[in-house]
């Protein structure tokens, strides 16, 4: 493909599909699989080629990139379908096999295992596309399910606003509190180990630096699993709906002064969104994702835009009503308000008061980008979901998880 710079998948299909099953012994439809999975790597890299991801037309880097074939790892992940993978897996326990097609024909009746939870989910629903993939000396099979689709409830109480962060993971409007330092401490420490070992430029540090990775990663998702739990059961028994700043673009958000750069993985902090949001859809709680803009540095009690609210990573104290209260705690007050605006946007796109914030926030943005700092959202105090969370404003309360 990269020799003859052939790169759409039915021009590669009419090129190399003969060849591959003639000269690897490759079946149809493994042969369809890998032209389809070289394709995909192609598509990625040239969409990040376009996007200036490595560099400016004519840099060195992007030139070395443009200019060499992708190649695969003899054990890279392979995909998998219906056809090439099947699954003999009993009524109940933790075991059963599959039969599976290899360049050695099919090999049948291979063992797997799998938790409880993982098995009761492959029984129960209908199996989509697998990869296989080596890890750690095991190989896995990472399976996609199809996830029976829920209704959302229209929320009984308006909306529970949630702010992510590093200091604190995640606040909400309610006031509970998820403190991040177990996170960050497990960070820090994996920093130092990972430092010395990248000291090393053995082969085995390399390889135990990988397991380190991924051990990191999977504390974070696992903080994250029990995190967005506690949130979606807390919204369920108090009757809210749920609102998360948007997913899109968290990354490029996110922006901290280098020592706490560090610390922060980026893609953790979109993985609890993105929890968020799927916990609380197959729990049918109604979930929205707002436009975060701002949300730091709005009173929620007057509406008062101004970076100086902000005293300390703790503390918000507004300049206009003197509202005092926790900074995180604040924005998710806010957040939980755009969240009952977004909702009207959804279910009631007519309702009028919605489009005056809209122009209101648009305006805000135009003064922003003309670099003058906003001073203030709109003359109107923003509306604030009503029930515990007003009350609660400026105490926050700490949850253990
Ligand atoms: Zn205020």
């Amino acid at each position: 493909m990269h020799a003859d710079q052939v790169f759409r998948k039915f021009d590669v299909q009419k090129r190399f599909y003969g060849q591959l099953r003639e000269r690897f012994g490759l079946a149809a439809q493994p042969a369809i699989r890998v032209i389809g999975k070289v394709v995909d790597a192609y598509t990625a890299r040239n969409a990040n080629l376009k996007a200036g991801n490595y560099g400016r037309p004519g840099s060195d880097r992007r030139r070395k990139v443009h200019d060499t074939p992708i190649m695969f790892r003899p054990q890279a992940g392979q995909p998998f379908d219906a056809r090439c993978l099947s699954w003999q897996l009993g009524d109940a326990g933790r075991e059963g096999t599959v039969s599976i097609w290899t360049t050695a024909g099919r090999l049948k009746d291979v063992r797997l295992a799998g938790s409880a939870v993982q098995m009761a989910l492959l029984r129960s629903r209908s199996i989509g596309e697998t990869d296989l993939v080596y890890r750690d000396g095991m190989w896995l099979l990472h399976a996609a399910v199809d996830i029976i689709e829920t209704s959302q409830r229209e929320p009984l109480n308006g909306f529970m606003g949630v702010d992510l962060g590093i200091v604190n993971i995640a606040t909400t409007s309610d006031g509970d509190q998820f403190s991040g330092s177990r996170l960050n401490r497990h960070r820090r420490r994996q920093l130092r180990l990972r430092r010395r070992l990248q000291a090393k430029k053995t082969s085995s540090a390399r390889r135990l630096l990988k397991k380190r990775r991924r051990k990191e990663a999977r504390f974070a998702t696992d903080v994250n699993h029990q995190v967005s739990k506690n949130i979606v059961a807390e919204a369920e028994r108090t009757g809210h709906g749920i609102a998360v700043e948007e997913l899109t673009g968290i990354r490029a958000r996110v922006r901290l002064r280098k020592p706490q750069r560090a610390t922060l993985h980026s893609w953790a902090f979109a993985q609890l969104g993105q929890f968020l949001t799927f916990k609380a859809q197959r729990a049918g709680v109604a979930v929205v994702q707002v436009d975060p803009a701002y949300t730091s540095q709005t009173c929620h009690v007057c509406g008062h835009v101004d970076k100086r609210n902000r005293r300390s990573q703790a503390v918000f104290h507004c300049g206009r009503c003197d509202f005092v209260g926790h900074a995180d705690h604040n924005a998710a007050l806010n957040i939980a308000a755009r969240g009952v605006q977004r909702w009207g946007e959804v279910k009631r796109p007519h309702a009028a008061p919605i489009l005056a914030a809209r122009t209101a926030a648009a305006s805000l943005r135009t003064a922003a980008s003309g670099g003058r700092h906003p001073r203030s959202l709109t003359d109107e105090p923003m509306t604030v979901s009503e029930g515990p969370a007003a009350r609660w404003a400026g105490l926050v309360r700490v949850v253990a998880w």
